[in-house]
């Protein structure tokens, strides 16, 4: 399996893509503007999208990714997009996005029948199976409804997982179910710089000092990859970063990096 990041920023500037990843060519987790880089056939390949939360930077990608690719999947046959998610994600997405004033139902376009979208809800601890795959939904810790998601590579990969965070603040559940799973890549987010420690303390994100205490719950050394840093913070917040005694192997996550399970 290979996991590439299509945006792992925490806001948008030139050459700054926001929250997207893509499992091979068929899954999409998160779907940020990163998704906007992916030519049009690639767009049409995508069968699943997975949610962390309903936060715009995380979904903005679903409504336009929707209106691209309905003509092509049509005309092919190819069946609705299933977009995962829990279901209060799922319903901000109806009552927010989809609700014919932002943006059209596209749970019903082209028709009600066949339409390019279907919603499917999921809980934390579920662990899905998606096209031969198995991927688990984690807890988070946000100022919504929130999971992370941990991809097992499968026997192949002696059942090692990639695991995503999802935006976050302190989270003891995560570190408790993390010390029972074989660990390849670890993608945790830290989205502000111990200057603005309060700031991630209100709006439930990590800063480096609490990455490094969250860290701390983690054992072993771990192949650790930080994501959703703010355009023109990576210095600021790399340097907290890399100021913790850590056992861990930490580097920041880049788009266009690729990661192998
Ligand atoms: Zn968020
Ligand atoms: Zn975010």
């Amino acid at each position: 399996m290979n996991i590439r990041v299509l945006g792992c920023s925490g806001a948008i500037a030139a050459g700054y893509k926001t929250t997207a990843f893509l499992l091979d060519d068929d899954v999409l987790i998160d779907a940020g503007t990163g998704v906007g880089d992916l030519p049009l056939d690639a767009l049409a390949a995508i069968d699943h999208i997975l949610i962390s939360h309903s936060h715009l930077d995380h979904v903005l990608g679903i409504p336009l990714l929707a209106d691209a690719v309905l003509r092509l999947r049509a005309a092919a046959g190819r069946p609705p997009i299933q977009v995962h998610a829990l279901p209060e994600t799922l319903d901000a997405l109806r009552r927010h996005i989809f609700n014919g004033v932002i943006w059209p139902d596209f749970t019903a376009l082209p028709s009600r029948e066949a339409p390019v979208l279907s919603l499917h809800a999921f809980q934390i601890g579920e662990r899905l199976e998606i096209s031969g795959r198995v991927i688990e939904v984690l807890s988070a810790a946000h100022t919504v409804p929130a999971v992370g998601f941990a991809v097992d590579g499968g026997a192949a990969a002696q059942h090692a997982h990639w695991v995503f965070t999802g935006d976050t603040g302190p989270n003891p559940a995560l570190w408790t179910r993390l010390a029972e799973l074989r660990l390849s890549h670890l993608v945790i987010e830290t989205a502000f710089s111990d200057d603005e420690a309060e700031l991630a303390h209100v709006s439930k994100h990590l800063c480096p000092a609490e990455l490094g205490e969250e860290l701390a719950q983690l054992a072993g050394s771990v192949d650790v990859r930080i994501t959703h840093i703010k355009p023109g913070e990576a210095d600021a917040v790399m340097q907290g970063v890399q100021a913790l005694s850590s056992p861990h192997r930490i580097s920041a996550l880049a788009a266009g990096q690729e990661m192998l399970l």
